[in-house]
Order: structure tokens, then C-alpha cells, then sequence
């Protein structure tokens, strides 16, 4: 069963006339702006994905109740920062 959070936040509005920031809100440590999971859940599927395909990854988290498409594990994979020296697919050896 998918868990799902309803967030509701507290926005604050700046009177400031020309002020660029012109409306606030909490900024919350685990679950980076725009995000749709958290980024402890995010380090897990990418720990999956780096153990085993993409579909496979979206096969076991389905197991989980963890809603999550290949292709979007396949963009978590690409935005991570993998040492080059540690890539089997290097270029200049
Ligand atoms: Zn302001």
C-alpha cells in the first residue's frame, strides 16, 4: 500500500515593493523543492538501481508500494555524480 504525506506549510509574503523574493516558504531538509519522494526514499531506489536494471528496480519497488517508473529510475540514476574513475565505461584509461 502506497503511503502518501500531505504536506501543508506556512507561506510568508514580503511587503517590500520590487523585493525579488517576494513570497516564502519552508524549505524542508528531507524532501528537496519539487520533489515528489523524500530523499531517503530516493538514496534507496538508487541504491537498487545501481544493483540491478531499471525495469527490475521498478518491478521491486512496485513489491514496496513505491510508485516509480523505469524511466524515472533511469533519471534518478543519470542526475547522480558518479566518480569517473569508478565508471567500468570511462574514456581515457
Ligand atoms: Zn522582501
Amino acid at each position: 500500500m502506497p503511503v502518501s504525506v500531505r504536506l501543508a506549510l506556512p507561506k510568508w509574503f514580503c511587503d517590500e515593493k520590487g523585493c525579488a523574493q517576494s513570497v516564502f516558504a519552508e524549505r524542508l531538509e528531507w524532501l528537496p523543492s519539487y520533489n515528489r519522494r523524500s530523499s531517503r526514499l530516493d538514496s534507496q531506489i538508487r541504491a537498487l538501481a545501481f544493483s540491478m536494471s531499471a525495469l527490475q528496480t521498478e518491478r521491486v519497488c512496485s513489491q514496496f508500494g513505491i510508485r516509480i517508473s523505469h524511466d524515472a529510475v533511469l533519471r534518478l540514476v543519470y542526475k547522480t555524480g558518479v566518480d569517473e574513475s569508478a565508471s567500468p565505461f570511462r574514456r581515457n584509461r
